[in-house]
């Protein structure tokens, strides 16, 4: 559809990088997985993150997994994940048949509360992993959630797919825990049209997972395998893309920054709209700008309204206990994450949004009130 506004959608730089890139792998026909694109990919997003050692993968979903594998997952191992999060944080736990317990949000962080993780450690003191989320690129208590971690002996994977730019006190989200992920998919603040990477200090893990990310290949003139392997490495083609699309990472941020700040001088005063938490210490790359509604005005109302208009809206994530799927696992909270799923709304964030749209954006919803 024609001048459609979306939530987050693809913007390659307008100097055209990402085509030199990918321009230079068709000249030397590596139009495959490995090359140069992914080698320097992995280096140049190490370098920007501030990590030793990155892996290029074909998703962030499948960085996720492999984390999991890295710190020894098995079956029957428990991992702690956050409720509030998109499915793909959760369902590589069930690809290792192992058992999620989900826990819930605070409202400072709308991320993992480290209160409701200290008592689920309680409740089951034998846990392998544990999973944090910084949604929307607003970073988790991580303080605190290292220090409740590191007491129980217990490794910690960073979802960072949705805070690529974000800081947590001065550190990229993804290099605090033992293992960070990254993700590229189209609607994220950098793409490759898929993709996602494995970030740790730890060379040899990292080494590991290349090694089962390209089907667990032992060394030996013929094929040996003696692990189970995946066909989970990034593609050369999309690592351009991705060296493309790294050099712009800053100017994404910065117009990520102007949207919220554009939404939260236009309707941060009206009756019951509340802004999601913006602690200065913690510098968001603001990969959705999110609000809740206490008042009259229902989430429901200002999606369909701006759908109206060819304008796209989302609520919250929907908690992973309330997932039909899901059910039949255990939860620890207040329901802290349910609240935010029944009253949130993530806005168009597009960084290809003009002010005109914006303008349009926030007339619509004015008019509800
Ligand atoms: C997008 C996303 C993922 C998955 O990344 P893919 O590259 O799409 O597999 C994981 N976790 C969160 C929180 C995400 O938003």
């Amino acid at each position: 559809m024609v001048n459609k506004i979306f939530l987050s959608s693809p913007h390659m730089s307008d100097e055209g990088y990402e085509m030199e890139y990918v321009q230079e792998a068709f000249d030397t026909n590596w139009i495959a997985p490995l090359g140069k694109n992914v080698n320097e990919f992995e280096n140049e997003f190490a370098i920007n993150v501030g990590i030793k050692h990155a892996a290029a993968l074909s998703s962030g979903t499948a960085a996720i997994h492999l984390a999991l594998k890295a710190i020894g997952v098995e079956e029957g191992d428990i991992v702690f994940c956050p409720t509030l999060t998109f499915s793909a944080t959760a369902n590589p736990i069930i690809y290792q048949s192992a058992t999620p317990v989900f826990i819930d949000s605070d409202e400072e962080t709308w991320n993992m509360c480290p209160k409701a993780l200290d008592e689920a450690f309680k409740k089951y003191p034998n846990v392998k992993a544990v999973i944090v989320v910084h949604l929307y690129g607003l970073s988790a208590n991580m303080d605190a959630i290292m220090e409740i971690c590191e007491h129980h002996n217990v490794k910690v994977i960073e979802d960072a797919a949705e805070s690529l730019g974000s800081y947590y006190k001065g550190f990229h989200t993804g290099t605090i825990g033992d293992y960070g992920v990254f993700s590229f998919n189209g609607n994220k603040i950098i793409t490759t049209s898929g993709g996602g990477m494995l970030v740790s200090n730890n060379e040899e893990r990292i080494n590991k997972t290349r090694f089962w990310a390209t089907q667990a290949r032992d060394q030996a003139r013929h094929y040996e395998h003696s692990e189970l392997g995946y066909n989970y490495r990034m593609s050369n083609i999309s690592a351009g893309i991705g060296r493309g699309q790294l050099k712009v990472l800053d100017d994404r941020v910065a117009k990520k920054n102007y949207i919220y700040n554009y939404y939260k001088q236009e309707l941060g005063s009206l009756e019951g709209i509340e802004f999601m938490p913006n602690e200065e210490k913690n510098k968001s790359n603001y990969w959705l700008s999110c609000i809740t509604l206490q008042g009259k005005v229902r989430p429901f109302e200002i999606i369909e309204a701006l759908e109206k208009e060819n304008i796209e809206a989302r609520p919250i994530w929907k908690p992973m206990h309330k997932q039909p799927y899901f059910s039949e696992y255990a939860y620890v909270g207040k329901n802290v994450a349910e609240k935010l799923f029944e009253n949130g709304v993530c806005l168009p964030s597009d960084t290809k949004i003009s002010d005109n749209g914006l303008k349009k954006i926030v007339e619509i919803i004015k008019g509800l009130w």
